[in-house]
């Protein structure tokens, strides 16, 4: 069921309480751990995306509340894949989404040796054994789900023979993909991920950080749970896909000396309208330049929620919004954009900017006259005071606020009606000028000095409508990246999602005009552009040339309006 705007849909339990916690409370009152330790395993191949933030969340967050620890440990065990640019970005990611690991980073490199030792244990034991099969013959012998795999002609291998041969196989004696060394389990069994599944691989690649030590890396089967084990992690709390491979994970943890014993628990993936939460996705949308970098503003990367301007806090409500359940669900991404509404709403300071201007000629204004108004920074936070934007004879309105020939209930601009400018006066419009093609290029317009401050006259007269606007005079030029979905369809085809691509997920507007506070105040802040929405200021721009990008829009009251129609 989809989880709307309003959480509708989400599990029925208390926002912050779910079955994962009461586990952990259960345990913890019957006295099967005496604490809680978590961990955040990310592969360092990618950026982290919005989803990483529902597990980084929930483990740093249960760690927390019940008095225990969290590690980062990353599971660097493919170096084909891996690089230090993504072992960066995802610590930069985690401590700006707001938790920290202590002395608690780890990385799986870091127990190679101890994983080595443990595959020879299995060997030695009989329960693991050197086989000489192709990839591609490993994948035709190992069944379906309805038929049972075969046997490798290398499984009744005596121990010394495989012995002998991982040894070799760790000394870098064979190519990549000549041999694996797999656990002897069952190849009939009904979980496929029972049937002898691969512990190591040989792989001649060096790696970020054991360099060229290691010709073999452990699978993600071997190295997670026994790396959980070394750590002490209590629960391991992972996606649902891994469900299946529960049983791997406990005939490890069972079959060798590890010095404790974790459990893995799985909760539902996040999934997003309109978004692709996949590494791999994700990955090409970058080499293939259908963005620009892994913290493109249209990117749910958290490198790219950040640069786009959205505030930590409002990622940790929404995932706290959406809870944690076991059944799959999938998020509309306007409930994110609820979240960051909300705390923007408190915090960012107010401002005007003119992204498609329409330059107003006052013509009873006196020429050479400026003078300085007043102006709320922020109606919803009184402390945040007010500050002064200066008004002359010319100034800058929006484009759509003016229409030659409105339709009824239009009640901004258009020749003869007057309307009220934020923070100045009222003003009339006289008349539209136009170019040679047809086109308004300007207005001429009239104010009355008894409306200053944007005040009622004395005799009581109202208008329907307040428009922002920005003085000519000292006005800012701009640029506003305005940042619509990435992808056209509620739920993106991930096998051909270049098709699926929104054409104008980002609206460049070269010409805008913003008032000088807006450049004023700092980077990572976004302010509300008045009627406009948010924007923050991307922290590419470079001086003299700014450029806004939309966080978020105001609500859509309308688009709402349509979307009941369609519904009722
Ligand atoms: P891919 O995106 O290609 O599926 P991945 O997300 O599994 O890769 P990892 O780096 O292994 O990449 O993920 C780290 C942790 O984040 C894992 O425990 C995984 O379960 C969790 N995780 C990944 N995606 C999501 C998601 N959409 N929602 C919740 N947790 C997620
Ligand atoms: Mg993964």
């Amino acid at each position: 069921m989809a989880i709307d705007e309003t959480g509708a849909g989400a599990p029925a339990r208390e926002a912050g309480q779910d079955f994962i916690r009461d586990i952990i409370r259960g345990d913890l009152e019957a006295g099967r751990h005496e604490t809680v330790v978590t961990r955040f395993p990310p592969e360092p191949n990618g950026y982290l995306h919005i989803g990483h933030a529902k597990s980084i969340c929930l483990n740093f967050g249960v760690a927390a509340e019940f008095g225990g620890r969290c590690a980062l440990r990353f599971d660097d065990t493919n170096p084909a894949k891996e690089e230090q640019e993504y072992l960066d970005a995802i610590q930069r990611d985690v401590r700006w989404l707001g938790f920290d690991w202590g002395d608690h980073l780890h990385h799986a490199s870091d127990y190679f040796e101890q994983l080595y030792e443990w595959a020879e244990h299995l060997i030695k034991a009989g329960k693991a054994y050197v086989d000489d099969q192709s990839q591609e013959e490993m994948r035709a012998n190992r069944g379906t789900l309805t038929e049972p795999g075969k046997d490798s002609p290398f499984r009744a291998r005596s121990v010394e023979e495989s012995l002998d041969l991982f040894r070799r196989m760790r000394a870098g004696e064979f190519e990549n993909g000549t041999r694996a060394l797999r656990a002897r389990i069952d190849m009939a069994s009904g979980n496929i991920n029972l049937r002898d599944p691969v512990l190591y691989r040989i792989v001649n690649a060096p790696h970020p950080r054991t360099g060229t030590t290691w010709h073999i890396y452990p699978s993600y089967d071997f190295a997670h749970g026994q790396s959980d084990a070394i750590e002490g992690v209590t629960h391991s709390l992972c996606t649902l896909e891994f469900a299946d491979h529960r049983p791997l994970y406990d005939w490890l943890i069972e079959s060798l000396p590890v010095p404790s014993r974790p459990r893995q628990y799985e909760f539902a993936r996040l999934n997003m309208t309109h978004t692709v939460l996949s590494k791999r996705v994700l990955t090409a949308l970058v080499r293939d330049g259908h963005v620009d970098g892994w913290d493109d503003p249209r990117m749910p990367t958290l490198a790219g929620l950040r640069r786009r301007g959205i505030p930590a806090k409002s990622i940790r409500d929404f995932i706290k919004a959406i809870g944690v359940a076991r059944a799959d669900s999938l998020v509309e991404v306007a409930m994110l954009d609820h979240a960051v509404r909300a705390v923007l709403n408190r915090e960012a300071p107010r401002r005007m900017a003119v992204l498609r201007p329409l330059k107003v000629v006052i013509e009873n204004y006196p020429e050479g006259k400026v003078e300085e108004l007043e102006a709320v920074n922020n109606p919803e936070d009184p402390e945040a005071g007010t500050r002064r934007v200066r008004f002359g004879r010319e100034i800058y309105v929006e484009r759509d606020d003016f229409m030659e020939d409105p339709p009824k209930k239009f009640f901004r601009l258009t020749p003869g009606r007057e309307v009220r400018l934020r923070y100045a006066y009222f003003i009339t419009c006289r008349e539209a000028v136009k170019n040679e093609a047809g086109e308004v290029v300007e207005l001429r317009c009239t104010y009355d000095p008894e409306t200053r401050g944007g005040n009622t006259p004395p005799d009581g007269r109202k208008v329907k409508a307040t428009l922002h606007w920005v003085a000519a005079a000292d006005a800012v030029h701009a640029e506003a990246h305005l940042i619509n979905q990435l992808f056209l369809s509620p739920s993106p085809d991930v096998a051909n999602f270049a098709a699926d691509l929104n054409p104008d997920s980002m609206e460049v507007l070269k010409d805008c005009r913003v008032e000088p506070a807006a450049v004023g105040s700092n980077f990572d802040a976004p302010m509300q552009f008045e009627r406009q929405g948010y924007f923050c200021r991307d922290e590419r721009s470079v001086p003299g040339k700014p450029v806004f990008i939309r966080t978020v829009g105001l609500r859509d009251t309308f688009a709402k309006v349509l979307a009941g129609k369609k519904a009722g």
